[in-house]
């Protein structure tokens, strides 16, 4: 029985990846959300086939049928990571709540993941959406609660605003050092996470992005100072935290500084 729920589970994922590739596309070239599938590269209709999650790239071997150009890899990487994703809360979780809005809550941080780092942007419908989402599931979920939600979100909000207008000060002729959209990402990271969670993320977050760096650099996809992908980094360091906080809380130390926090905060 157990078998066919992972069937089921896996099939949700690769679902959701399609979504999101949908989702991604359609917000980013401001297309209407319905209306049929067309091809990424030369916008002919799709058939049915061709537009199969995962299965369609590779009936077309990475290859349009129709059009006969290369498709884009993103596409069934995307729709791989959410697969798997699933599929690890599912083993780690089981049916139940607590995997219904962590895919959920996956689902929209591989969206926001996906978007800022094809376009660099964080799109304000997305995070609102996620953070309803997200307030919701820790009413539901008795690990995390309406009150370490909103202490996450506070926390996360009021950590990121501090260093959105520290950078403002500091680069006054940069437009926007750091987004406003990060801002939003951490109290939608906040609310999905609650306290003291969200603190291991935010700790992760950075050593992410400064690796993430580092790579763009020496596959010199990017120029020193041309972008440090903040958003991506946000959210791979809370899709690792919902499959497995444990060992990064461990790792981390969080109890002992959860315990001093708690003291400053006088919260128990
Ligand atoms: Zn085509």
């Amino acid at each position: 029985m157990s078998t066919l729920y992972l069937v089921v589970v896996a099939l949700a994922g690769l679902i959701s990846g399609l979504l999101i590739n949908l989702l991604a596309t359609r917000l980013t070239s401001k297309r209407s959300l319905l209306g049929p599938l067309h091809c990424t590269r030369s916008s002919h209709p799709l058939t049915w086939w061709q537009a199969l999650p995962l299965a369609g790239y590779l009936a077309q071997r990475g290859r349009c049928s129709t059009c006969g150009k290369w498709l884009a890899v993103s596409y069934p990487a995307t729709e791989l990571l959410t697969m798997g994703i699933f599929v690890s809360l599912f083993l780690l979780e089981g049916l139940g709540f607590r995997l219904l809005f962590h895919a959920l809550y996956s689902t929209f941080l591989i969206l926001v993941l996906v978007i800022d780092w094809k376009h660099r942007d964080i799109y304000f419908s997305v995070i609102a959406a996620g953070s309803i989402i997200g307030l919701a599931g820790s009413a539901v979920l008795p690990e995390v609660g309406i009150v370490s939600a909103l202490i996450g979100a506070a926390v996360a909000g009021g950590f990121f605003l501090l260093a959105y207008l520290l950078a403002k000060l500091i680069f006054p002729k940069v437009e926007e050092p750091l987004g406003a959209g990060d801002v939003l990402l951490a109290l939608m990271m906040g609310l999905m996470l609650g306290f003291p969670n969200i603190v291991g993320a935010l700790l992760i977050g950075p050593l992410i992005a400064g690796a993430t760096t580092i790579l763009l650099l020496i596959s010199r996809r990017s120029k020193l100072g041309d972008f440090i992908p903040y958003g991506v980094a946000l959210c791979a360091a809370s899709l690792l935290f919902l499959v497995n906080p444990a060992p990064f809380a461990d790792a981390l130390h969080l109890p002992a500084l959860v315990a001093a926090l708690s003291n400053i905060f006088g919260h128990s």
